[in-house]
């Protein structure tokens, strides 16, 4: 089963890279980006041992979440960039949420966590690359959305999640990785609070991610092949 060859590959990496930079393997969640992937091949993966799920859309993770409730021991986080008005919703359904990136939504998450009775675990998202196109935060406006988010009573920020801009050349990555990690680094320092999170590295540079610091790598083509459109 193609999946499972996959999933063990990559652990193996995983593995064989955190040792080299002496970092504990144990500490690294592999998540299975399962975008498209019908439920049926969650389950797969799931059955090769990997138990994080992300998800880029609200109403797609749902209606998955709901199909494969029975399985108890599986983590849902989303992903994807977030609609102020699918806030609801997301915090109903999600355990981490990775794509805080402005106020007005660190308002929403908030109020909308608190009416559940919830403290929403999230990460912030930095759009390290500067691109127009992409979600996330601009470096230069994170601090100030970190303290604003960080007075949230239902929102616990746990780390930075970026996408860095895509190079063939995985190396090219590795300078958004440690920019990531050193804003984190800082944020730990002028806040005196604890970020263990660093979400960063995909199907192509994640061995690259995991030596500068990643503790959640998310990856979906090198675990389920190709995504039809
Ligand atoms: C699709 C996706 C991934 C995984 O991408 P692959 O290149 O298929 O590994 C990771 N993170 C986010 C936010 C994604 O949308």
């Amino acid at each position: 089963m193609a999946i499972k060859e996959n999933v063990d590959r990559i652990k193996q990496i995983i593995k064989e890279t955190a040792l080299k930079v002496g970092r504990n393997p144990e500490e690294i969640i592999l998540l299975a980006a399962s975008k498209t992937q019908p439920a049926e091949k969650i389950v797969q993966a799931y059955q090769a041992g990997i138990k994080y799920f992300g998800e880029n859309r609200v109403q797609e993770g749902i209606k998955k979440i709901e199909q494969l409730k029975d399985i108890k021991d599986i983590h849902w986080h989303l992903i994807g960039g977030l609609q102020t008005n699918k806030a609801k919703y997301a915090v109903r359904y999600f355990e981490l949420i990775h794509s805080l990136d402005r106020e007005a939504l660190a308002d929403e998450l908030d109020k909308r966590a608190g009416k559940i009775g919830k403290v929403q675990e999230v990460l912030i998202e930095v759009n390290v690359g500067e691109e127009e196109t992409k979600y996330g935060v601009k470096p230069e406006n994170l601090e100030r959305l970190f303290e604003y988010s960080l007075k949230k009573e239902n929102l616990k920020i746990s780390g930075l999640m970026c996408i860095p801009p895509y190079f063939e050349d995985k190396e090219k990555s590795r300078p958004y990785f440690v920019n990531l990690r050193q804003m984190r680094d800082r944020l730990e320092e002028i806040f005196k609070v604890k970020l263990p999170h660093l979400s960063m590295g995909m199907s192509h540079d994640f061995d690259v991610a995991v030596e500068e610091g990643a503790t959640i790598v998310r990856i979906g083509t090198a675990i389920f092949g190709e995504r039809s459109p």
